[in-house]
This record gives C-alpha cells, sequence and structure tokens, in this order.
C-alpha cells in the first residue's frame, strides 16, 4: 500500500468572481506521507487557511484533486465529506475551542463518543493521549484551569481522539510564548511519529517550523518547499 495519505493535485481556489475575483491557490500540488510533519510557513494573506480547510475536507475548491488515503473526494457528498472530517482527520486551531464545562479528559474522549465508540474506549483513548501529550496529571481540570500550553496539548489530543490519519494545525502555538511553543510542538511530533499520522502546521515560528520533516512555502498561489 502507498505511504502517501494526502495528496493535492492542481488545486485552485478563488474567493468572488469577474474583476474583483481573489485568487489564492492557482494549482497547487502537495503529497503528505505517513508519519510525516511538515511545517507551512507563508507571508499572511498567502492562503496558509485556504490551504488546509480545503485539504480538511471544510472548504471545495475550485478545479483540481484533493484525494485522501487514496480516495478521491470530489465526487463525495456532504455526508461522506463529513464522516471522513470525523474518522481520517483532526483540525487544531489557534484558539482551543474546548468545551468549557468539561475536563481535559472529557473533551479529548468526546469525539469518539460522537464516532459512536463505547464510554469505556473513549475514556481509554483519551487517558492514552493524556500520557503522550504529558498531561496526565491535568486530566480532570477544565480548560479555565490549565495554562496555553496545556489547553493546546488537550486541543491536539482531542484532533487525534479518533486515531487520525491526518492532522491539520492551524498555528497552534501563535498564542503561546517560545519555551511552551516548543513543549507544545515536541508533543505533536511525538504523536504524529508515534501514531504513523500526517500533519500540515501552518506556523510563523522558524524555529520550530525548521524542527519539521520538511518546510514548504505557499508563493503566488503555487506550493514549493522551503528552507528557512
Ligand atoms: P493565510 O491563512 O495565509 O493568512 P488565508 O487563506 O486566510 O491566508 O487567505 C488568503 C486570501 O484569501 C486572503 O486575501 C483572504 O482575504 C482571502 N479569503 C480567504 N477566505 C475567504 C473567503 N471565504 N471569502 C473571500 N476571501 C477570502
Amino acid at each position: 500500500m502507498s505511504d502517501i495519505l494526502l495528496e493535492l493535485k492542481d488545486v485552485r481556489q478563488s474567493y468572488g468572481d469577474g474583476e474583483g475575483a481573489v485568487h489564492v491557490l492557482k494549482g497547487a500540488d502537495l503529497s503528505i506521507s505517513k508519519g510525516e510533519l511538515v511545517a507551512l510557513v507563508a507571508p499572511s494573506g498567502a492562503g496558509k487557511s485556504t490551504l488546509l480547510h480545503i485539504c480538511g475536507l471544510l472548504e471545495r475548491p475550485r478545479d483540481g484533486e484533493v484525494s485522501i488515503l487514496g480516495q478521491s473526494t470530489a465526487n463525495l457528498s456532504d455526508r461522506q465529506r463529513t464522516l471522513m472530517r470525523r474518522h481520517a482527520i483532526g483540525y487544531v486551531y489557534q484558539f482551543h475551542h474546548l468545551l468549557p464545562e468539561f475536563s481535559a479528559a472529557e473533551n479529548i474522549a468526546m469525539p469518539r463518543l460522537i464516532a459512536g465508540r463505547s464510554i469505556r474506549e473513549a475514556n481509554e483513548r483519551s487517558r492514552a493521549l493524556l500520557d503522550i501529550m504529558g498531561i496526565a496529571h491535568r486530566a480532570e481540570h477544565r480548560p479555565a484551569e490549565l495554562s496555553g500550553g496545556e489547553q493546546q496539548r488537550v486541543a491536539i489530543a482531542r484532533a487525534a481522539a479518533n486515531t487520525p490519519s491526518l492532522i491539520l494545525a492551524d498555528e497552534p502555538t501563535g498564542n503561546l510564548d517560545p519555551a511552551t511553543s516548543d513543549k507544545v510542538f515536541a508533543a505533536l511530533s511525538q504523536l504524529i511519529h508515534e501514531q504513523k499520522a500526517g500533519c500540515i502546521i501552518a506556523t510563523h515560528n522558524h524555529d520550530l517550523a525548521r524542527k519539521a520533516d520538511r518546510i514548504v512555502t505557499i508563493a503566488d498561489g503555487i506550493i514549493t518547499s522551503a528552507t528557512l
């Protein structure tokens, strides 16, 4: 079986029509393999979030091909896209979006419950992820009682709850100080390599990007490899 998790071919996205149209992606190609952590570094407005939304099946491109685990997504129904998002993709945002009324452990268990697993199975996975992320001692705390770095580690663990093939992280350390960012990145990296998932992390932090397996950028709507 191929090691390629995600493949984008000639992906194009624009917003608006006619004279005022903004052409964000103009033929983007990208492949992500199992166990590969790819940093996406590009200036604001270059199209990072657009690219992640398309990879995460949150947005349909105007043109081009997005395949996940060898399956083309172009002809999937909305329902099929939702199921693929739920089972194959985990998303982490700059702001954690954890549910305030629930503990860290419950927040992490939630996606697995929604996917139809038993409470026992969801709790087991939650505990394992709390361990991998180094926050087992914070399991019973609610988000407001956690530091920014802990909140983001819970958000990453939640994204990994259903053992997704692909984790998409949109500036997950954008709000954190450098030392905390390092810890969060290290935890994410460990998770990706242990679970043989693939990951795209959009970041402005060059020190973190250099620790990724590969760095790519978006220049004039095209994805190219980059060195910093
Ligand atoms: P980045 O994440 O690199 O900052 P984005 O992908 O958010 O870039 O945005 C790329 C460009 O596309 C920007 O000019 C932005 O204003 C525009 N854009 C993004 N989403 C939309 C949308 N839904 N409607 C119109 N314009 C959009």
